[in-house]
Order: structure tokens, then sequence, then C-alpha cells
């Protein structure tokens, strides 16, 4: 019997210690962490050598509000590829399944080098299941584990702390989803467009592109835009209004087919939009409005008579009060993009 009651008191008593010292273990939430940043994690898109197919691929469009773009190749595998020519440290990927009221953390990427790509598995098919969703509420995924989600019923956004994580999150103001082309694709001799665009000039253009759209977004060009003279085709002086409606045509932009132009300094119009490469040398260093923005005022509808395009001959317009700005950025290394952070020196 005393040995019975000497048995229970330590019963209760480990229990009740056991109890009290160790709350009950909730399974792990999962914080996957990658990095993208060598040959054997990651490879390269835009290498030189890559063919015209791959380096005008449309499977490569991108959001530019997503230069750090993840997609769903299967319902288990999923595509990281960063399309801006610099390296991005210290991301969060964000889920949001269709259904689910709040995106998930999914992983975290430590470094992906520029124009780095590579596909994964689901962080939960090979681990655990437990997530965060974006207001730190723990998420159960195992539902998925065995089967993954089919691909039309996700999307995924990218976040993060850092100044040029900042700057590029910005760009999802704009609507411009971005691809490379090779307008010259019959080796038309007569056009001027490029004979046959290569990868540096996609590398080249994967950051004018970021820098332009940065230019853009910001609240000082709008207002230097709104407050600048500019005539349309028709020489008259746009409105308020109508440069409101000009300015908002330009962020909605819905695409941007990119190439190379030869014999003369831009080609635009629709969703085409060319530049010599000048202006893909010069972009990091100089203002390049004067061309760059002139090719999007036609993007956007505007012909040679309006000064959406050309400055007037007291040079007012469009590519004035964008290239002031511009130049400001450039002064202030403002822009996303530097000749700092450029990853490949031999392309400057
Ligand atoms: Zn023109």
């Amino acid at each position: 019997m005393k040995k019975l009651i000497f048995l229970l008191l330590t019963i209760s008593f480990f229990s009740c210690k056991k109890e009290r010292s160790t709350p009950p273990v909730p399974d792990p939430v999962t914080t996957v962490g990658y990095n993208f940043d060598n040959d054997s994690n990651s490879s390269l898109m835009f290498k030189d050598g890559e063919s015209m197919e791959l380096l005008t691929s449309e499977a490569r469009r991108y959001e530019i509000g997503k230069v750090l773009r993840v997609k769903a190749i299967n319902a288990t595998t999923i595509e990281v590829a960063n399309f801006a020519p610099v390296d991005i440290a210290d991301a969060t990927i964000l889920l949001t399944i269709q259904g689910q009221s709040k995106p998930v953390k999914l992983f975290k990427i430590g470094k992906i080098r520029a124009h780095a790509v590579q596909q994964i598995k689901y962080p939960f098919i090979e681990g655990g299941t437990k997530f965060l969703d974006v207001d730190g509420a723990e998420t159960d995924l195992a539902q998925y584990k065995t089967t993954g989600i089919p691909t039309d019923k996700v999307s995924f956004d990218f976040t993060g702390d850092s100044d040029l994580i900042k700057k590029l999150k910005s760009l999802s103001k704009l609507k411009w989803k971005i691809k490379y082309q090779d307008f010259d694709g019959n080796d038309d001799p007569n056009n001027n467009w490029k004979e046959n665009i290569d990868a540096k000039d996609v590398r080249r253009f994967s950051g004018l592109i970021i820098n332009l759209a940065y230019l853009f977004q910001a609240e000082q060009t709008q207002t230097a835009f709104l407050a600048e003279p500019i005539t349309g085709d028709n020489k008259v002086a746009l409105t308020l209004e109508q440069k409101q409606e000009a300015f908002k045509k330009i962020i909605d932009i819905p695409e941007f087919n990119c190439g190379v132009v030869v014999n003369v300094a831009g080609l635009g119009g629709g969703s085409t939009y060319g530049v010599d490469n000048y202006v893909l040398r010069d972009y990091l260093t100089l203002d390049i409005c004067f061309v760059a923005v002139h090719e999007i005022g036609h993007m956007v509808g505007y012909s040679h008579n309006s000064s959406m395009t050309y400055p007037t001959t007291n040079n007012r317009g469009a590519v004035v009060a964008t290239g002031n700005i511009y130049k400001d950025m450039i002064a202030k290394k403002e822009l996303p993009i530097t000749t700092g952070n450029y990853y490949l020196k031999a392309d400057l």
C-alpha cells in the first residue's frame, strides 16, 4: 500500500511538474531559406550564346512589379527567377492560394544572383507543412503535401525590407509586362531593327526598363509632368486633365515588347518599344529620356506633332520634364539599377 501511494504521488508529482515546465509543443512552423547564388543552385538567364528562342520566349514575360518572379511549373514544382540585372538579398516569397484569405510566407531567399533562375519543389512537399501567413497566424498546408496545388489556383509575390526590394516593389504601380523580341525575325535588311538581338542587349535592357518604370512610379515625376507645358498632336496645349490621362496611359501600358533598333534612335507604338544600343549603354549614367520617353509617347498614341515625343522649339515637353527628374535620380543614386550594383561590368 505504501508503495502504491508513493507511486501515485510520484506520478502526480511528475505529471504536475511536467505540465508546469513543458507546455504542449506545437509542430514547428516552416521557415525554409534558399540561396540561388551560384552555379550549383541556379542557372543564368540571358547568358551569352543563349538561343534566340529562349531570349525572346513568351514564358519569360514578366510583370514589372514582379521582377523577382515565382511561377508554378506544375502542381508540385515552382520556378524562381530574377529578371533584374542585380543581386537581390533577403526577400520573402509569398504564396496566395485561391480561396485563402491571406498570403502565406512560403520561403525566404538569402540571396538570388542577377538573372538567376531555378526550379524547386514546394517546401511543404518534402518538409513541414505549417507556415505563417503575412499576419503571423499559422496556416497548415498539409492537404497539399501529396497532391500539390493546381497551377491555376496559386499566385506569388515577393516582399522584403531592403531599399532595393522596396524600390522594386514600387514598380507594381505600373501594369507593364515585359518581354524581349527580335523584331527583325526575317533578317530584313531594309528595316531599322537590329539583325539579331543578343543576350547582352537583353541584360542591359532589363535594367533600363526597371529604371524607366521607377522614374514613372515616382510622385515627383508625375508632379513635373503635370506641371510641364505639353502640346498634343494638334499643337494645342494639353489641359491638366489630358496630361493626367496621358500619364495614366503610360502607367497602364499593358505590354512592352522590347527590341533593339539600328540607324535610328528608337521606334515605338502600340506594345512595341525599340531603342538603339547607345541608349542601352548610357542609361546608368546619362539622361536617356529624349529617346526612351519619346518612344513611350508613341506607345500611348502621340505623333511627332506633339511634345509628348519631340520637345517644342523652346525646349518644353514630356521628355524634358521626365529627363530632369531622371538626371536628378542618377545624381542622387536613387535609381534601382546603378553602375555600382549592375552585375556584369563587361556590359557597362
Ligand atoms: Zn518618334
